[in-house]
């Protein structure tokens, strides 16, 4: 590999080594102190909320895992947080997080934009439910979960201040930590990544806003699909700049130059950094020159206003700020952030729609029924009924399984260490547990 910054004999060294690096993100909605959290080392030195464990715990069975209090992310990814920190963009920015799933970038992104809008994209359906799964969990209002082709963002023409285009890729860069990426690479497959990262650029690129950013990365070490791409994005597209990232010294960041662009790029070799394998080069769009304008129609929204009355159900159960709008969506009642409405009815019109802001639950007659993301988000803060359970407790609630609980008639949040996990129902004798099936814990 004749890539600047490669050392093969301690590169080879780390790859054999039994070390493997363990790092989590903590959600800052839901824990301010690590103190909850076992096997804590030292910070993520580029991401504010990110840290190093000690050993590698069955995450399966720490119920805050569930309660979307931390994501485990690789923690050369986390250098995203760097990124936008030196970047020139506002709180409430406009995101697209094109390849999504299962969502360590954009549960970053929704931590970082509070006041911004994150659509998360992804292709292959099955992922777009993982990515649900840990949106739902996160917990935030601020993102929209999409399961589009990225041929499909054509009608969304510069809506976006950031773009994040974390490129499917030959994953060499996962060697260390996924054996079996190893029997999976080939020269061919770097090729045909490298084909379809250019496809997907030309797809994506028209939905910068002019003065908006591209955030491209990889998990590959190929110039291929590194360097090559950042010469291809700056060639095609004249008015995107290349932004440098300022990296300490002591982070052991390789700093790279493209060849016929000059564009810089930031590799991450895991015998250099406390990280995996990982690509990223950011551009900025600096004028309108490339794209042709063209009208924007909103179409017709999918979603049905909700009436008064169903209003009024809401309200019985909850007593919501009115900072939210309504949308129903099939059979959901979605929560959306007035303060975003139109930009998020834009997308609504013109994407296929997974989630939206905070689905609160659905109406049966006069009652209603919590949704699980409504347990999950900052409004459950408003349910007056809690009940507190110990760890084994709550496992058998993920699990699903008989729980010896007497809890207050009707809805009531359950919780460990103060997080809500979901709901159970109080009845005379007994509770019905509303954990989701199909995201129970299996493993015994
Ligand atoms: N950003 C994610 C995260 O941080 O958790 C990881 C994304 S992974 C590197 C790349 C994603 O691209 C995968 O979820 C994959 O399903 C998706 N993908 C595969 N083929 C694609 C295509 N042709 N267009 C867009 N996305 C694709």
């Amino acid at each position: 590999m004749h890539v600047k910054g490669f050392n093969k004999a301690t590169f080879e060294a780390v790859h054999l080594s039994e070390d493997k690096l363990t790092s989590i993100r903590i959600n800052p909605d839901k824990i301010s102190s690590v103190d909850l959290l076992d096997y804590i080392t030292e910070p993520v030195a580029w991401c504010k909320d990110g840290y190093y464990l000690s050993e590698r715990p069955v995450f399966t069975f720490h119920p805050l895992i569930h309660a979307g209090a931390f994501y485990v992310q690789e923690a050369s990814s986390m250098f995203l947080w760097h990124i936008l920190n030196n970047i020139d963009v506002n709180e409430n920015a406009k995101v697209l997080d094109l390849c999504a799933a299962p969502g360590g970038k954009s549960t970053l992104l929704s931590s970082f934009f509070k006041d911004g809008v994150i659509v998360c994209n992804e292709v292959i359906q099955s992922r777009a439910a993982i990515l649900v799964e840990n949106i739902v969990k996160w917990g935030n209002d601020n993102t929209i979960v999409t399961n589009n082709d990225p041929r499909q963002f054509a009608d969304c023409y510069q809506l976006f201040d950031v773009i994040v285009l974390d490129a499917p890729c030959s994953g060499s860069g996962m060697f260390r930590k996924d054996n079996a990426a190893i029997g999976e690479w080939s020269a061919e497959n770097v090729l045909h990544c490298s084909q379809r990262q250019q496809r997907i650029l030309s797809d994506i690129l028209p939905c910068l806003k002019t003065g908006g950013y591209i955030v491209y990365s990889t998990c590959s070490y190929s110039k291929e699909e590194d360097e090559d791409i950042a010469d291809f994005i700056v060639k095609e597209n004249p008015s995107l700049q290349t932004v440098q990232i300022p990296v300490k010294e002591e982070w052991n960041i390789v700093e790279t130059i493209s060849d016929k662009e000059n564009a810089w790029g930031y590799r991450f070799f895991p015998d250099k950094v406390k990280g995996e394998g990982f690509f990223v080069s950011v551009f900025k769009k600096t004028d309108n020159t490339d794209f042709p304008a063209f009208d924007r129609p909103v179409k017709e929204d999918k979603n049905v206003v909700v009436t008064k009355t169903e209003k009024e159900v809401i309200h019985s159960f909850i007593d919501i700020a009115a900072e939210y709008e309504y949308l129903r969506n099939r059979d959901s009642i979605l929560a959306l952030p007035m303060a975003n409405i139109e930009f998020i009815r834009l997308i609504i019109s013109k994407l296929y729609i997974k989630r939206a802001g905070i689905e609160l639950g659905s109406i049966k007659g006069k009652d209603f029924i919590p949704s699980h993301h409504l347990a999950m988000s900052k409004l459950s803060g408003l349910i007056e009924q809690k009940v507190e359970v110990d760890k084994e407790m709550a496992l058998n609630y993920l699990r699903k399984k008989e729980m010896n609980l007497i809890a207050p008639k009707g809805w009531n949040l359950i919780q460990y260490k103060n997080l809500s996990l979901g709901w159970i129902k109080g009845l005379p004798n007994r509770i019905n547990n509303y954990y989701p099936s199909e995201w129970r814990i299996l493993k015994s």
